[in-house]
């Protein structure tokens, strides 16, 4: 697995060559707005390794998954997720064809707004 796939959507935000309206970016990570929002809020945080599925990650990406998870109720109550405790989020990570996963680089969905979990299929 390279660290980067040149036919890859996420591999090219990151590098950017194609747009995206991003909230957060650091060394290893950067979170953007779902291009196709299926709640008021979805976020999409991605390694900036390329790591096709979660069933692909290996020792050494373990810290960095733990950085999405850590991540994503920051990034989504500054971005218009309802606050705690009456509000909330979800965090969603479809892995595989039968998963319904579409984008073969990691990512994991943030959803909140009015019951997010409705519109994800
Ligand atoms: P998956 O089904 O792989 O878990 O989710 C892929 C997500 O990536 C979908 O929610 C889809 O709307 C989003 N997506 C696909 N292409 C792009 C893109 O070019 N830009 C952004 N911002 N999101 C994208
Ligand atoms: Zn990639």
């Amino acid at each position: 697995m390279s660290e980067h796939s040149e036919n890859c959507i996420f591999c090219k935000i990151i590098a950017g060559q194609i747009p995206a309206k991003k909230v957060h970016e650091d060394d290893e990570i950067i979170a953007f707005h779902d291009i196709n929002p299926a709640a008021p809020l979805h976020l999409l945080i991605v390694p900036k390794t390329h790591i096709e599925t979660l069933a692909d990650v290996r020792p050494a990406d373990e810290a960095v998954l733990g950085k999405m998870m850590a991540i994503a109720p920051r990034l989504a109550f500054e971005n218009g997720a309802p606050p705690m405790p009456e509000g909330g989020l979800r965090v969603i990570m479809n892995v595989g064809p039968s998963g319904g996963q579409e984008v073969y680089h990691i990512h994991l969905h943030v959803l909140a707004g009015d019951k997010p979990w409705r519109g994800f299929a």
